[in-house]
């Protein structure tokens, strides 16, 4: 191979004058817009920062690259850019506008005002985490919330933890330890990207003893696969996918059955905890937890930041004696929910005993009707119509109410389509891609749909108040972008 030689290439003594021209630590720590950090990051951590900023600098000046300003003001420039985005919060709110309600990497359901308070109300105080003024000593962090799960799914006891997944791990380490488990192999299921049934399984230390087809499994599979070293039957539901077509697999009720008869635990993995009976236009896909209890699953596990739409929790429910066992297995102590967590989930469980579920954000955003949807897209395109009429760039936007399709997700009711109304922008010079960017990084990040070429913000998971931030995000993002 002949390597070429380019004539701009960089000779020693170039990269020597470069590495020269960088400008010392000190210079730069007292230059004003170092100075101007000293309010969020320590000095020592703002020295820290331009040195890796210097280091990158050297590295790149030493492989030979060109720069298009001077090193010393490249220096600067690249020192505050760093500086800025460390001393910058990541975790911070984002408006969806996906058109997904319970969206996982948008942090799945936001909470009521009434969870918020809550949290708001025991976050900076002593409390009664796991305390009891009546007895006047220690009682149980569980206590808040079981006899309410109970209330709610008619099962004898619960326990709240960490996640759900956290749950199907306890609740299989407690009862199937070095035993068999049996479950059929349509639903060997992945969600998200950690968690795999078959390894929870392992991790558990039980056996997995896979039974059926990928598309059919009968109860005569799960029969035959029995042992006397077999402990449960799990079913799992297939959150994120469905199989169509030439596809059965055994009842909760045969499966309820066939375990009371062999007396083995029937073990029910429901994914999204519904707690109450949804309007029609749900209730084809997934059933209530109480109705899972009454046919008979022994105990369930469900997530609290899915449809039931609290936070992060997992919850285990079902009879007083496998709860027993479940509660006192130590691995219960690594899992445990906090304070701010149980107080969020106290807080939307005690909405559902009031009846008032229908104010909870996420079941109000699955139940509002197509029309309140098509209300909130016309006031949407109006605004950010208002936002731009004044831009040089105005013209350039065609702004349209359009039909989309929104989506459950966490993986509840995977292939259903909620049928809902948002906002397409088709941008005449650039790319939908560079508008949606403009919107995800403007100083509130809109996350859009892309659609056909064009933008899409759903309005079904907008929050109230939303759509003015969003028609400033889309000025701002219209200001940014080159034209
Ligand atoms: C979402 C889901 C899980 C994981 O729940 P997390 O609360 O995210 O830990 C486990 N099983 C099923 C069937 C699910 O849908």
């Amino acid at each position: 191979m002949v390597i070429g030689y380019e004539e701009q290439m960089m000779t020693d003594s170039d990269i020597n004058n470069a590495l020269r021209s960088i400008p010392s630590m000190d210079g730069l720590l007292n230059a004003a817009w170092a100075r101007a950090f000293s309010g969020c990051l320590e000095r020592e951590a703002v020295k820290k920062i331009i040195a890796e900023a210097l280091d990158g600098l050297k590295r790149d000046i030493c492989a030979g690259a060109q720069f298009s300003l001077p090193v010393d003001e490249l220096a600067a420039l690249r020192a505050e850019n760093l500086l800025r985005e460390r001393a910058a919060k990541t975790l911070k709110p984002v408006i969806n506008a996906t058109g997904v309600v319970v969206h996982t990497n948008l942090g799945r359901a936001p909470l009521a005002d009434e969870a918020i308070r809550a949290v708001n109300e025991i976050a900076g105080t002593y409390n009664t985490l796991e305390y009891s003024p009546e007895k006047g000593g220690r009682e149980g962090r569980n206590a808040h919330v079981e006899w309410l799960v109970c209330q709610l799914t008619g099962a004898e006891a619960a326990l709240a933890l960490n996640n759900n997944a956290g749950a199907v791990l306890l609740a299989l380490s407690a009862l199937a330890p070095g035993r068999e488990v049996i479950l059929s192999c349509g639903e060997l299921v992945e969600i998200g990207d950690s968690f795999r049934i078959p390894e929870i399984l392992s991790f558990s230390g039980a056996k997995m003893i896979a039974v059926g087809c990928t598309n059919v499994t009968r109860i005569s599979d799960y029969r035959k696969a029995i042992t006397e070293n077999t402990a449960l039957l799990l079913k799992v539901h297939p959150s994120n996918y469905r199989i169509e077509g030439f596809a059965k697999s055994a009842s909760r009720e045969e499966l309820a059955e066939l375990a009371a008869s062999r007396n083995l635990v029937f073990m029910e993995d429901l994914g999204s905890g519904l707690l109450y009976q949804p309007s029609p236009a749900f209730a084809n896909r997934e059933q209530p937890v109480r109705d899972c209890l009454k046919a008979g699953s022994g105990i369930v596990t469900f997530s609290g930041d899915k449809l039931l739409g609290g936070p992060q929790v997992g919850v285990i429910a079902g009879s007083k004696d496998l709860l027993g066992r479940i509660k006192r297995h130590q691995l219960l102590r690594a899992l445990r929910a906090d304070k701010m967590t149980l107080a969020a989930f106290e807080a939307t469980l005690r909405m559902y005993l009031a009846g008032r579920q229908g104010e909870i954000p996420v079941i109000r955003m699955l139940e509002v009707d197509k029309d309140a949807l098509l209300k909130k897209a016309r006031a949407l395109r109006r605004m950010l119509k208002g936002a731009v009429a004044a831009s040089m760039n105005a013209a350039d936007f065609a702004i349209s109410v359009v039909e989309t399709e929104d989506a459950v997700g966490g993986g509840a009711y995977p292939t259903d389509i909620l049928p809902g109304y948002g906002v397409a922008i088709r941008a005449g010079s650039g790319s939908a891609e560079m508008l949606a960017r403009g919107l995800r990084t403007a100083r509130i990040p809109v996350i859009p749909g892309i659609r056909d070429g064009c933008v899409i913000l759903h309005v079904r998971a907008l929050l109230s108040g939303d759509e003015r931030l969003i028609a400033a995000s889309f000025a701002e993002a219209v200001r940014a972008s080159p034209h």
